[in-house]
């Protein structure tokens, strides 16, 4: 069976040729790090993923975890990997030394988390949630509490949680109930139940950080009266250790479709100790600092998913042997052809390739621009690259995750029947990717926040910003005939793509529903687009390295071949998503809830 291999070439060369992140560390005074560092990082992360991750994949999916009286045990290996992974310094990599990290990018993070979820995703979710925690609580913290927390949660002692579901809201967290009463020396009193919380109790660290949207007692109803609070496993004691067991337990586990090794939980707070973070009431814009790194961080799964199906899928496809090529036997000497040879077996791997290749690079454009907005010096460039952030946010977390199932379900095809049976891993794989459109904001959700929020909501400015700089890219090749195939289809969209949300604009203006009937097929039509300028910067880069000779040709060909494949056979989708926009919303309200009845 095939196994993960963490594709090395292929993020060097979205890193450093395409990206240019060399150039990027120099600028925004991170010159810590350079290239040949970056690679060797990159190299130790993926021999700890590919020795120690990838044979606990299948074991957490099948022993999943157990729940015993509140006491949560995760499949057997998790918490051994768990202690190398903190021993050999993973979760300091990317946080401020100050708090006892190593200070290095916030991008480098980004690639760990790929690596590490392609191996295991259940498993990555238990570090993975540290980062958003440890990124509210520096953002909003007090000095006391960042002098608590951060040091135990960078090493990765200790791990954290973000708890907003509860049983009757999830998408409205206006509707939320858990309550926060103040204590006289200043902390609260935390009673509810929190529902959904990954990573909510297990066996791996020594203490769990719950950040936890609650209401005080005079609070505002809806959103305006939600606040934050700290809600430690065990309450810190002064020198920094464990104490005292605080009033939240798991009252149970999920039973759920995939992600088994990672323990979803039923968190019940009965009178808990708490510390509100930020001001009160003020609550749901600090968790955005948690739930946009989430985001990111979730789009990262789906590119994981992807990426671990396609390398099973075209495994296989070079070794199963299935009827004769309608173009003459290819493998004479067999019984029959690989499948590989057959043209929709191709159409699937391509697919699958195009996606997972054309995510990594906007994944990596993202994290360059978190990069940007942390580590920039000059305003300008941070408020750019926060505008392209706060627009790409949604689309890679919606795009990538909707993709990463539909490329987990070609992986399957590919197997034939084979890829329905566990033993080969896909199975599993498509389970696993399935959550991903679902938390951290469904896909709806999603759309609704950039049309409505980022795109609309700033009169079309923020998209803007990505749409100038794709029209730089293509004005700057308008002559260059060898990425013509490229630059005309590129032009037209992005030109198409203003008029478009123009037009949006304006049915909004006599009907608020036109942008909820629009924006799940505008956030796809955007992440088509969105790709198909990265997959436009590949093929350039990929011609440029041809034309000089430098390095291995068949890579740079396939390259271009990819990106022919994805501009002829992906990006034309965005016609159906054009066409549905146009539509407008009336045949999706036409029936009342009643007439739905059958
Ligand atoms: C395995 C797993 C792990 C999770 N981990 C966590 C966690 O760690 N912490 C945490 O707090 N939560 C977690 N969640 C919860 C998750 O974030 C929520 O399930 C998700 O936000 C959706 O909320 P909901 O399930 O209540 O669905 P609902 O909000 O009831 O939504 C149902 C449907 O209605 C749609 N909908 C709702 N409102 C609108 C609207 N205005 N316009 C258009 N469509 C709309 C939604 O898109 C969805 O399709 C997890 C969930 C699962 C299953």
């Amino acid at each position: 069976m095939a196994d993960y291999r963490a594709p090395l070439k292929d993020i060097n060369f979205a890193l450093f040729d395409v990206l240019k992140y060399a150039d990027h560390y120099a600028k925004n005074q991170l010159d810590m790090i350079d290239q040949e560092t970056t690679e060797s990082v990159i190299e130790q992360a993926a021999k700890f993923a590919e020795n120690v991750l990838v044979p606990l994949n299948a074991v957490g999916d099948q022993e999943g975890c157990k729940w015993d009286d509140g006491v949560v045990t995760t499949p057997t290996g998790f918490k051994e990997a768990y202690q190398q992974f903190i021993e050999a310094g993973w979760p300091s990599m990317t946080h401020h030394e100050e708090f006892g990290g190593q200070g290095l990018p916030s991008s480098l993070g980004t690639v760990l988390n790929e690596i590490v979820g392609s191996a295991n995703w259940a498993w990555g979710m238990y570090p993975g949630l540290s980062h958003g925690c440890m990124e509210t609580l520096f953002t909003h913290g007090t000095d006391e509490q960042k002098a608590t927390y951060l040091p135990p949660l960078v090493s990765g002692q200790w791990t954290g949680t973000m708890c907003l579901t509860e049983p009757h809201c999830g998408t409205d967290l206006g509707m939320l109930r858990t309550k926060a009463e103040p204590q006289a020396d200043g902390s609260y009193s935390l009673t509810g139940t929190k529902i959904f919380i990954s990573a909510g109790e297990h066996d791996m660290s020594d203490n769990i950080v719950h950040i936890v949207l609650a209401r005080l007692p005079d609070a505002p109803a809806g959103t305006k009266g939600i606040s934050l609070f700290i809600v430690p496993k065990f309450l810190a004691k002064e020198d920094g250790q464990v104490g005292e067991r605080n009033a939240v337990n798991c009252g149970a586990l999920e039973e759920k479709m995939g992600i088994h090794g990672n323990a979803t939980c039923v968190l019940n707070f009965d009178g808990a100790t708490g510390y509100l973070i930020g001001q009160a009431n003020k609550g749901l814009a600090c968790m955005f600092t948690f739930m946009n790194t989430a985001r990111l961080g979730t789009a990262l799964q789906g590119l994981a998913h992807t990426e671990l199906g396609y390398q099973k899928s075209l495994d296989y496809a070079r070794e199963r042997l299935q009827m004769r090529s309608l173009t003459g036997a290819k493998n004479p000497e067999g019984p029959a052809d690989p499948i590989i040879v057959h043209p929709d077996v191709r159409r699937m791997l391509l697919t699958q390739k195009a996606l997972a290749e054309g995510g990594r690079m906007l994944a990596y454009f993202a994290a360059q621009q978190l990069d940007v907005t942390k580590y920039s010096t000059d305003d300008a460039a941070k408020a750019h690259a926060d505008q392209l952030l706060s627009l790409l946010t949604p689309i890679a977390k919606a795009f990538m995750t909707e993709t990463g199932f539909e490329a987990s379900s070609l992986a399957m095809q590919c197997f034939g029947g084979h890829g329905y049976i566990r033993e080969w891993g896909v199975e599993q794989n498509m389970r696993d990717s399935r959550i991903a459109m679902l938390y951290e904001g469904t896909t709806g959700v999603q759309a609704l926040d950039l049309l409505g929020r980022k795109v609309l909501g700033t009169q079309g400015e923020t998209l803007q910003v990505f749409t100038k700089l794709i029209y730089k890219f293509c004005q700057a090749n308008v002559d260059n005939e060898s990425l013509k195939e490229f630059v005309e289809p590129l032009t037209s969209h992005n030109k198409e793509w203003g008029e478009l949300t123009m037009h949006i604009g304006l049915t909004a203006l006599e009907n608020a529903d036109e942008v909820g009937a629009a924006s799940v097929d505008y956030l796809m039509y955007s992440g088509y687009i969105a790709l198909a300028y990265f997959w436009a910067l590949a093929a350039e880069t990929a011609q440029q390295k041809l034309d000089s000779g430098d390095g291995d040709a068949d890579f740079y060909k396939a390259k271009l071949a990819t990106a022919q494949f994805y501009f002829q056979r992906i990006l034309p989708r965005t016609r159906t998503h054009h066409d549905c926009i146009k539509s407008g919303v009336g045949n999706l309200m036409a029936l009342s809830s009643d007439q739905f009845s059958f």
